[in-house]
């Protein structure tokens, strides 16, 4: 029989124990760094606001508030590995209840314009609240981004966050009680995905988008005309000076629209009257997740590719920005200090029969997904 080394068995567990016991520590540590987290970020309308905190593996961190379903800061390391914020927002509450323009809300009802807010389903005429002169504009004077949804959380895989809430019929002149939920997702790969889902008690218009505004460098100084952009869209829809579509679906060739190619923002935008404010009609044939865009800024090295389910992109140079609302580090945003790739249906869609229809119905479910992609090059 071999003699046993007791000595021997009782440093080599020792190792092992303090060996598990490091290798739990880091994963520990490691939970804590990855996954999600909820604070308390004030009240309004009597309900309780929270900001959620999405961090993955590699750092990227992702913050929501279930105020206007916002993602209120995306922060992710530049090529010299400098952390920063790509996307406008406030570090409160009450820059959002000052009522920016849409920073990084869920825009619904309908995302974007409906003339006049006034549309017809089988013959019935429906009144919409007007928000932009004569138009109806993402949703109305209350819309998603300006309600308190309710939260729940996740940690599987990847950590997400899910936000319910009921839009009542009647409510902003939408008919029909709609059940609409948006589940927003950080990977291991520093993707951001939002996936939307939704029911309706009677036929409406839905159009749900995620309304960020980008700026890869991280800094609202930086204006986003020297930003490189793609958009895989070989026709857009043309405007009127309201910004309704015309109706029409003009080819991009030839033309400061084409961006088939990556060009510089700036390169052409003074061909544009106003800026960039228009939906692209994209390439892609079906209903599946396409990458449709991607963004670049040589500053940073960042890089930011679009995937989408959705048939079109507002893509708006941030025209409207003048400088009066200052970001959280107390800087102006000024015009074109950053810009929106909203994925959607068409503008206008339930007054234009030729567009994608917009028409959900009861028993039919809306669902639709964009993935935002951000890397170092
Ligand atoms: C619209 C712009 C509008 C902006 C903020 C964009 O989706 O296309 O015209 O100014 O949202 O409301």
């Amino acid at each position: 029989m071999k003699k046993i080394n007791f000595g021997l068995m009782i440093s080599l567990c020792l190792a092992i124990a303090s060996c598990n016991n490091e290798q739990s520590k880091k994963e520990t540590k490691e939970e804590m760094k990855t996954g999600i987290t909820k604070s308390e970020w004030g009240t309004t309308d009597g309900k309780q606001v929270y900001l959620f905190t999405l961090t993955n593996k590699n750092a990227a961190q992702v913050k929501i508030s279930n105020y206007g379903g916002t993602i209120t800061s995306w922060t992710m390391p530049d090529k010299k590995g400098n952390t920063s914020n790509v996307v406008l927002g406030f570090d409160s509450l009450s820059g959002y209840l000052a009522k920016p323009p849409y920073f990084g809300a869920t825009v619904g009802r309908y995302g974007n314009r409906i003339a006049n807010g006034k549309f017809k389903i089988d013959n019935n005429e429906y009144t919409l609240a007007t928000n932009n002169g004569k138009n109806a504009l993402h949703g109305g004077l209350k819309g998603f981004d300006k309600v308190v949804w309710d939260a729940d959380t996740l940690v599987d895989s990847v950590a997400s966050l899910t936000l319910n809430y009921t839009s009542k019929d009647g409510e902003e002149g939408y008919p029909g009680n709609l059940k609409v939920s948006v589940k927003f997702s950080l990977s291991d790969d520093d993707e951001v995905t939002i996936e939307y889902n939704a029911e309706t008690d009677k036929a409406t218009p839905v159009n749900l988008t995620n309304h960020s505004y980008f700026n890869l460098t991280g800094d609202v100084k930086n204006t986003i005309l020297d930003h490189t952009l793609m958009i895989d869209a070989d026709h857009y829809t043309p405007v009127d000076s309201t910004l309704i579509p015309t109706g029409e679906i003009e080819p991009v060739k030839g033309t400061a629209f084409d961006f088939t190619k990556p060009e510089k923002i700036g390169a052409r935008i003074d061909q544009v009257k106003g800026g960039y404010d228009h939906n692209f009609v994209l390439n892609k044939k079906d209903n599946s997740l396409q990458l449709v865009a991607s963004l670049s800024d040589s500053i940073s090295g960042r890089k930011m590719e679009v995937y989408t389910t959705e048939p079109g992109i507002q893509f708006y140079t941030g025209n409207f920005l003048n400088g009066s609302i200052k970001a959280s580090d107390g800087k102006p945003i000024n015009q074109h200090a950053a810009l929106c790739l909203e994925t959607q249906h068409f503008p206008d869609s339930p007054n234009e029969p030729s567009f994608p229809s917009t028409i959900l119905k009861p028993g039919e479910k809306y669902h639709s997904i964009t993935k935002y992609k951000i890397s170092v090059q």
